[in-house]
């Protein structure tokens, strides 16, 4: 059998004042939101490149460019719901993954079950998502941007190495 394979991911961007806040594959009114070619969902990204990294398909900027047009302005969830349909065309899908926000906006916490609904639906799997601060200290903790990690494992759907018979 093959066993689980895990893999992580990361994402970086910076804050814009004013432009709209799409985080965990939502929309959070009155909080600024991320520069970025797509919608500036780090925990989204960081998702997908954490789910390529398992599979060994390589990460998000391969996977999408970094200059689509398909691309541009795409929502996280979006993107999620391709990188499962690579996924399942290789023979893999998501077994669960687990995302942390680093910022100090928005305030997941009370948004958390429909943050973990959404990015779940997309993915096919269990996602668990959680935040926490810097204290105050580098990009993060000032408000200049916002970052996330994740980690996914995934699961072969397909008998690749079975012994015929
Ligand atoms: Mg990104």
């Amino acid at each position: 059998m093959t066993l689980p394979r895990v893999g992580v991911g990361v994402d970086v961007h910076p804050v814009e004042a004013g432009r709209p806040c799409w985080l965990a594959g939502l929309e959070w009114p009155g909080v600024d939101g991320c520069t970025g070619h797509s919608d500036g969902d780090v925990v989204a990204h960081a998702l997908t490149d954490a789910v390529l990294s398992a599979a060994g398909l390589g990460d998000i900027g391969g996977l999408l460019g970094t200059d689509d047009p398909r691309w541009a302005g795409a929502r996280g969830a979006a993107v999620l719901a391709h990188v499962r349909e690579v996924l399942e065309e290789a023979g893999w899908r998501v077994g669960n993954a687990a995302v942390q926000l680093v910022g100090t906006t928005p305030k997941v916490g009370p948004r958390r079950a429909e943050a973990e609904r959404v990015l779940g639906e997309a993915l096919g799997a269990p996602v668990s998502v959680t935040a926490t601060t810097t204290d105050g200290l580098g990009l993060t903790g000032r408000g200049e941007g916002r970052a996330a990690v994740a980690t996914a494992l995934v699961v072969r759907t397909t008998s690749v190495d079975s012994p015929p018979g």
